[in-house]
């Protein structure tokens, strides 16, 4: 550069940073003319939203106030971005840090390590988090599943109470890096294998640090009730608040069975336990088609031998038929596989469409032959269509309830993902808000905003209030909804056309901008010292 033009840039310099400091506007960012759900449930008001330094600053009539950038939102609705209390999109975040298909749903804050599965220790991973710079907000429970398996393997017995020391002092370590609090996944190995009580004891200490605990139950279908029963239990036994993840009841013959649990639920708080749960609005879930062999038969990475042992081997197999039998009705159309890791053809197949092409009948046999293959072969995820949509409205008449999509983070086209990693948001508002009238739109924004902010302990957030953080998401009410399907996930919402991260852009006019301006958010035992 020559000393004239380095000169002159040198001025230039100057001069921007006396209009900046002398004329700066009053606000950085005034979205316009918009109808203002502000997440507690009240109803919507036409207001306008003024943003400074990350911040809502203002709310009213902000015509006459100078702002860097004005929005018109005109027949649009503002609300507070969407707080995801249930996601698994912690280990893309670090290579698609920009989170595309949670970000275009509206989702502003995702929180990972759920049942029972996280990175440990915690601090290196949140570490390598806060260096990508997510596009979202992320926080994090640690995995119960995860404390164990780091103690005991996968090892199915007790703790001794060495071991039962040893979780708990990984359990405070976690909560002083910052968890939310302990999630379980009892339905899964190692969680499976755990007792009672050895979560009461973690729970205590999740507690003593200011955590919740939220789990994925031990049995969501025939025995749901005794696994609430057990959640409930956590609670009075260790004094936390408890949580239950996806709350739902898989099988025909247990269709309708959240009339008891909400039943059971809201018993207990009356009886002063603090219970709530989230859900997703949809008919199947998404976890690996391993869970369908019994748990007890893959202790210590030891389903081949046990498969090679007759008697094993055909109680193995009975076990397996008894659950299909009773989540599928038998019908291979039912399990869809989302991704195979040693074939890429198969995701997006139905067992049924294996079955076809490879001429074979799909009898119960076959079913648990084939999957006792892909399972060998080194597993698959997978789709089941097991649920009940009266179930699915019951539980978005209650109060207790939140929305969680359970949702993956997409390498967009990649695999066949259960949509809900698209969809759940803007599905819940057009289809369950505006189609079918079963919570009202203020509801529905309060179970995705403040509800999760509050339960997650995320003060500062999840209100449209001014002093909160400028966490925003603006929508068309009478067009957003979902598109993604089993059959074509990869396919974005409609009618969510600006998300707000801190004020900053990450969606605008339908796009993702690339901003990624995500905080970690810590608990509340984060840096405290040792107790
Ligand atoms: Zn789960």
């Amino acid at each position: 550069m020559s000393r004239r033009l380095r000169s002159t840039v040198r001025l230039a310099w100057a001069l921007s940073l006396a209009a900046c400091t002398s004329s700066r506007p009053e606000l950085d960012l005034v979205l316009a003319g918009g109808t203002v759900v502000d997440g507690t449930g009240a109803p919507g008001q036409r207001a306008d939203v003024g943003v400074r330094d990350g911040r809502i600053t203002a709310i009213g009539d902000l015509a006459s106030a100078s702002a860097r950038e004005r929005l018109d939102v005109t027949g649009l609705v503002v609300a507070p971005g969407f707080i995801d209390p249930h996601t698994h999109a912690r280990e893309r975040l670090l290579t698609i840090p920009t989170a595309d298909n949670l970000v275009r749903q509206g989702i502003t804050t995702v929180v990972d390590g759920n049942d029972g599965s996280s990175p440990l220790p915690l601090a290196p991973y949140l570490d390598s988090l806060a260096a990508a710079r997510p596009a979202l907000n992320v926080g994090l429970f640690v995995g119960h599943g995860s404390i164990r398996r780091a103690v005991l393997g996968t090892d199915n017995r007790e703790a001794s109470a060495a071991e039962l020391a040893r979780m708990d002092s990984l359990t405070g370590a976690a909560m002083r890096d910052g968890a939310l609090g302990l999630s379980s996944g009892l339905f899964y190995v190692p969680g499976s294998y755990a007792p009672t009580s050895e979560l009461v004891a973690l729970a205590r200490t999740a507690r003593a640090h200011g955590g919740i605990y939220t789990s994925h139950m031990r049995n969501e279908d025939d025995s749901v009730r005794a696994s609430v029963d057990e959640t409930l239990r956590i609670a009075r036994e260790s004094g936390i608040a408890v949580h239950i993840s996806h709350h739902k009841v898989g099988g025909r013959r247990n269709y309708g069975r959240t009339e008891q649990t909400l039943a059971m639920m809201e018993q207990a708080r009356a009886e002063g336990l603090d219970v709530t749960f989230d859900q997703y609005p949809y008919t199947a879930s998404h976890t690996s088609i391993s869970s369908i062999v019994p748990a007890w038969a893959r202790a210590n990475d030891s389903l081949a031998a046990r498969l090679r042992d007759a008697t094993l081997r055909s109680r193995i197999r009975r076990e397996m038929q008894a659950f299909v039998e009773m989540r599928f009705a038998n019908d291979p159309e039912k399990l869809q596989l989302s991704r195979c890791g040693f074939d890429s053809t198969l995701a997006g197949q139905t067992l049924a469409a294996v079955f076809r092409a490879r001429g074979v009948t799909g009898t119960p046999d076959a079913i648990t032959d084939l999957i006792l293959e892909l399972v060998d072969r080194g597993g698959c995820g997978a789709i089941f269509h097991s649920f009940d949509e009266g179930d699915i409205e019951r539980l978005l008449r209650s109060p207790l309830g939140m929305i969680g999509s359970d949702g993956a983070l997409s390498a967009f086209g990649q695999d066949s993902p259960h949509p809900r990693g698209y969809g759940t948001y803007p599905r819940v508002l057009g289809r369950y808000v505006r189609e079918r009238g079963v919570i009202t739109l203020e509801e529905a924004i309060r179970r995705m905003t403040s509800a999760p902010a509050d339960r997650l302990g995320f003060a500062g957030r999840g209100r449209v209030v001014t002093g909160a953080v400028a966490d925003l998401v603006v929508f068309d009410p009478g067009l957003v909804t979902d598109r993604a399907t089993f059959e074509d996930p990869h396919q974005y919402p409609v009618g969510i056309p600006h998300v707000f991260v801190a004020g900053v852009a990450v969606v605008r006019d339908g796009a993702v901008t690339g901003a990624r301006p995500g905080t970690i958010l810590r608990g509340p035992g984060a840096g405290r010292g040792d107790r």
